[in-house]
């Protein structure tokens, strides 16, 4: 033997963005003024009462192992949120919790996946379903959402690309990057397509709360037996009740799959930690009036956005109505001229913006679409009038 690596870890391809990211904490660390379109996590503080119930749970010397797959307390307190707010009946013995949404899906993968089995990834997608897959043995398989179709995918898509291999199909609603939500509607005919193909739903769920303009989050699993023993719904605490750095996401499934979830958390990681788990009961059991500040705030900032972004030439969005991306067509830049040269790539573009315009943006080539850019709206109204004054600053200055 010589001293080889894993191939499969090798295979991981870094994300593109952290080069932009990179370059962002460098320039601010030298006392340049860079506005962050690249957040990914709100920009509020984790609620009090949530933040007492943890120092509680430290003075009450709540810091030893609890069962692996999290504590029965939680395990409650998650059936019934599962029960008042998606209407969806689980029970204790079919919930995991773990360390945070992205090991949720790490788990759901490696309970389901077998060498080769292929998984439905539409596009545009979060950034980590196609590696988590991979790192499963699972292969992915992309279904494009055109812009029209407000990035989203249709049943005859989903239908042309099942094969005898399909194994699940991943569903995020509200959306990372687009900001959609799918209708009532569209997620029945989804539900009919899984069932008729029998396939895994696995339906990530983690910005159900950030929702906007009257409407309502809807969950698959909630349509009846046959989806509901087909789904695994995924949901967390990281976007809903600013706890990204608490670390606790959680599943629903059939008991089969919450078992063997469990017993691979078992070995990698064991329980997540205990006193996160008690401030996850408060955020779910305690007071709820923080998600609605928060959304308010964030629906402000997605109007300001929305408009003034379509007020720039040569690019434009559609309307987010959830979570706090928006989901930007820059295609009409590629191919201009900034400074005698051709800007060819959207990674060209976040490079010029960067260095000469002092903001960060996210290039959607890792999200499945090479012509679009990701601005974040979980940073202040100052700071996103600022990045945008920025951005026009750069579009007028191309030829
Ligand atoms: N799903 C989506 C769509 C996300 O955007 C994220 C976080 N960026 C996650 C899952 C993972 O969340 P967590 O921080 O709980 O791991």
């Amino acid at each position: 033997m010589s001293l080889t690596l894993s191939k499969k870890a090798m295979a991981v391809k870094p994300s593109s963005t952290l080069a932009i990211t990179a370059k962002a904490a460098e320039l601010r660390s030298k006392g340049f003024d860079v506005v962050g379109f690249g957040a990914g996590e709100p920009d509020f503080k984790t609620p009090d009462n949530i933040c007492e119930a943890a120092i509680k749970a430290i003075n009450d010397g709540f810091t030893k192992y609890t069962p692996a797959s999290g504590t029965v307390e939680l395990k409650e307190a998650i059936c019934k949120k599962f029960k008042e707010f998606n209407n969806i009946d689980y029970k204790p013995s079919q919930i995991v919790i773990s360390n945070g949404g992205k090991h949720s899906l790490t788990n759901i993968f490696e309970a389901i996946l077998n060498p080769g089995d292929e998984v439905i990834i539409p596009a545009p997608y979060w950034l980590s379903y196609p590696e988590i897959v991979r790192l499963s043995d699972g292969v992915p398989v992309y279904v494009y959402g055109s812009k029209e179709q407000g990035y989203k995918v249709t049943v005859e898509q989903l239908q042309a690309v099942t094969t005898d291999k399909t194994k699940a199909l991943i569903l995020n609603t509200p959306n990372n990057p687009t900001g959609m939500i799918y209708t009532e509607e569209e997620l029945r005919e989804i539900a009919d397509y899984v069932v008729k193909n029998d396939i895994y739903v696995v339906s990530d769920e983690m910005y159900e709360n950030l929702v906007y303009n009257g409407h309502k989050h809807v969950s698959i699993a909630s349509f009846g037996e046959e989806i509901y023993k087909r789904t695994i719904t995924v949901s967390g605490v990281a976007k809903s009740y600013a706890m990204t750095g608490w670390r606790i996401g959680y599943t629903g499934s059939s008991e089969e799959i919450a078992k063997l979830m469990s017993s691979v958390q078992s070995h990698q990681t064991s329980n997540p930690n205990s006193i996160a788990q008690k401030a996850t009961v408060e955020a779910l059991l305690g007071d709820q009036s923080t998600i609605a500040t928060m959304c308010e705030e964030f629906d402000r900032r997605r109007v300001f956005m929305h408009g003034r972004v379509n007020n720039i030439p040569l690019i434009e969005a559609i309307e987010p109505l959830g979570a706090f991306y928006l989901f930007v067509d820059v295609s009409q830049i590629i191919g201009k001229s900034y400074k005698g040269n051709v800007v060819a790539t959207t990674e060209e573009m976040a490079k010029i913006l960067i260095e000469d315009y002092l903001v960060a943006v996210i290039p959607c080539r890792d999200f499945g679409y090479e012509n679009n850019i990701r601005l974040s709206y979980a940073i202040s109204m100052e700071q996103i009038e600022k990045g945008l004054n920025r951005i026009e600053d750069f579009v007028n200055a191309l030829s």
